[in-house]
């Protein structure tokens, strides 16, 4: 999943992004709001993470600016320990959830995993598809029941699919999710050579070609 963050602190802005890439996101650092605001309008991100002391206008006057304007990604908080008063009036301003700093990354991790599990409507830890098992706080894939070794942006793939499973994606929605802006850009069939080995790796009719449009997730049979 693609995390937004934004935290104007260069030690715990860069040990956030660093732990989150390391959970398997792609993810874009921030300082500033304004920075943060025009992301928000260029790329698909599904949740993000808001440290509220941001000098010039703080991150409640950001997150009120963005939910007035009917912004409804899951946002999570980070406060300072003695910020009960902070804490409220961030989740009367729509946070969807707080943590206190100093923070572990684990947790953090662990309740970004449970926003994102609300927010696409999945209420169950275990996703199931088929003859397809993900659980996507440890990252490990079945097919039938056996484990199966996918590389960190094939799992995102898989994610980013099961995620929506409905919908026919684009190429450049689904580039979007699995690369972020920090690292270099990625090669130009590397989108392609990703599906390859979800096929290969787990089932030629896992993912689907939708021809001129993009990819969807597949069939995922139990019964052949
Ligand atoms: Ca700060």
């Amino acid at each position: 999943m693609r995390i937004l963050v934004l935290e104007d602190d260069p030690d715990l802005g860069e040990a956030l992004a660093e732990g989150l890439r390391q959970a398997g996101h792609a993810v874009d650092w921030f300082r500033d709001g304004t920075q943060a605001d025009a992301a928000l309008a260029g790329a698909p991100f599904d949740a993000m993470v808001l440290d509220l002391g941001l000098p010039g206008t703080d991150g409640m006057g950001w997150l009120r600016v963005w939910r007035g304007r009917g912004m409804a990604l899951p946002v999570l908080i980070l406060t300072a320990r003695d910020g009960v008063e902070q804490r409220i009036a961030g989740l009367d301003a729509g946070a969807d959830d707080y943590l206190v700093k100093p923070i572990a990354m684990d947790e953090l991790a662990a309740r970004l995993r449970a926003l994102l599990r609300r927010s696409s409507g999945r209420a169950q830890a275990l996703w199931t598809h088929g003859a397809l098992q993900y659980d996507p706080s440890t990252k490990h894939v079945r097919w039938r029941g056996r484990p199966v070794e996918l590389t960190g942006r094939e799992t995102a793939l898989l994610e980013v699919l099961l995620s929506h499973p409905q919908r026919v994606l684009s190429k450049p929605q689904l580039l979007e999710k699995l690369y972020d802006w920090s690292g270099s850009e990625p090669e130009g069939n590397a989108l392609e050579v990703h599906v390859h080995h979800l096929r290969r790796k787990l089932d030629p009719g896992i993912v689907r070609t939708v021809r001129g449009v993009g990819y969807a997730l597949g069939a995922a049979q139990d019964d052949r």
